[in-house]
């Protein structure tokens, strides 16, 4: 399957006050919004979605930021989603990014980016279930 992908409007995305101009920029790319809801990471939720970077330098101040305030996942659904959506956010570092991506538009650094986008179909469906129940997927869309 490769129409699905995990977007998480990060803490600094809400704390800027950013949560709708980010998903109408989204909605406006063609994604579809198959579940959302809004949640502060625990510090072992957080660890568990970024296990795969527990080795970088980075990885404890990225725990304290993905835990330092609500944030806000959802279920994107749209044809090629995984790329498009890595297109649409731009490079992980904004001063990187090309013009007119999310994150170029929004971010302040390479940790503070706003926005997440799984890198894979098979990241994506974890992710997904990383957040969302299969019965709440199933109970809103038969997803
Ligand atoms: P992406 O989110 O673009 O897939 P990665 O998976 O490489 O990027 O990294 C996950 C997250 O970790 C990034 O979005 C960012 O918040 C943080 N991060 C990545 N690289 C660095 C770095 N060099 N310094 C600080 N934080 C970083
Ligand atoms: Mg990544």
């Amino acid at each position: 399957m490769n129409n699905k992908t995990l977007a998480i409007l990060k803490p600094d995305c809400v704390k800027k006050n950013l949560i709708g101009k980010v998903i109408t920029q989204i909605q406006s790319a063609g994604f579809k919004v198959s579940a959302l809801k809004m949640v502060k990471l625990t510090e072992d939720s957080a660890k568990g979605f970024y296990e795969i970077h527990k080795e970088r330098p980075f990885f404890n101040d990225l725990i304290a930021y993905m835990t330092s305030g609500p944030c806000v996942p959802i279920a994107l659904e749209k044809e090629n989603a995984v790329e498009d959506f890595r297109k649409l956010i731009g490079a992980t570092d904004p001063t990187k990014a090309a013009e007119g991506t999310i994150r170029k538009l929004y971010a302040d650094s390479i940790q503070e980016n706003i926005v997440h986008g799984s890198d894979s179909d098979e990241n994506a469906a974890k992710e997904i279930l990383h957040f969302f129940s299969r019965k709440e997927l199933l109970d809103i869309n038969g997803f």
